[in-house]
């Protein structure tokens, strides 16, 4: 059984990736930092669906809980085949807002947090025959975001992590790929107004909103065989936006 570790999973991205990985059979390691409750609740729900999986508290920004995240992704299933680095946050405001408090805690989580998991379970994706590691960028980081320029940097800046890091480490067999995601319908957004949002879906071309799932299935896509020789990729998920 292969073993998936997915960051920020107790809702949104993070937990769809959750239900599609164990449905395909993946021992599904629920990483969440504070919401146990809902971490709690969606690993009752795969199971009773049938998965196995077991939810760990983890901040992705903090060294010492990442180590031991990996430590229990050994010890419970057996290595990590999987890195999905979904774990991430945003702030909406002017650039004068984005004072260096707001920066370092955007930077931290969405830049950081991507190499604390990395560095701490590439050994661990590199003992495995099928080696993955996901990270979820944005349209924003391509495209760049007005009111957004701390996430879009972090964001951008997790693109250039991925094409460097395949390259690097391409010869161990292990891919690394980007998913950008365009606008999905989760928590994330919810402070967008109905104007905003509508403005957002008449600048996607297939009119809609993403959902969870659809960025779960691109995820599903880069750790099949299929994919084997996909590495280095940022794969949009964004309805044609960019
Ligand atoms: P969300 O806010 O619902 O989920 C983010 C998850 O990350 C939450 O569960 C949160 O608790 C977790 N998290 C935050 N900080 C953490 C930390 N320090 N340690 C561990 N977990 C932490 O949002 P979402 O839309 O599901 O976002 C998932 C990913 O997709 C994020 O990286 C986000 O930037 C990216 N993304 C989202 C959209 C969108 O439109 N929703 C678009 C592009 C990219």
């Amino acid at each position: 059984m292969k073993t998936v570790l997915i960051t920020g999973a107790s809702r949104g991205i993070g937990a769809a990736c959750a239900e599609a990985f164990a449905a395909k059979g993946y021992f599904t390691v629920i990483n969440y930092n504070r919401s146990e409750e809902r971490a709690l609740s969606l690993s009752e729900k795969i199971k009773a669906a049938g998965g196995k999986c077991i939810a760990v508290q983890a901040d992705v920004a903090d060294r010492e809980s990442v180590g031991r995240l990996v430590s229990l992704c050994r010890y419970h299933g057996g290595g990590i085949d999987v890195l999905i680095n979904n774990a991430g946050i945003d702030f909406y405001g002017t650039f004068e807002q984005t004072d260096p408090a707001v920066w370092d805690k955007i930077i931290q989580t969405n830049l950081t947090g991507v190499y604390n998991v990395t560095y701490a379970a590439l050994e661990e994706i590199k003992n495995s025959p099928c080696g993955r590691i996901i990270n979820v960028s944005s349209v924003w980081g391509t495209y760049g975001a007005s009111c957004e320029v701390a996430y879009s940097a972090s964001k951008a800046a997790v693109a250039g992590f991925t094409k460097a890091l395949a390259r690097e480490i391409g010869p161990s067999g292990v891919t690394v790929n980007c998913i950008a995601p365009g606008f999905i319908q989760t928590e994330m957004n919810a402070r967008f107004d109905e104007g905003a949002v509508r403005d957002v879906i008449y600048r996607t071309p297939l009119s809609r909103p993403g959902s969870p799932y659809d960025v779960a299935n691109a995820a599903l896509f880069l750790s099949s065989e299929e994919a084997s020789f996909v590495t280095g990729q940022v794969l949009g998920v964004d309805g044609g936006f960019i």
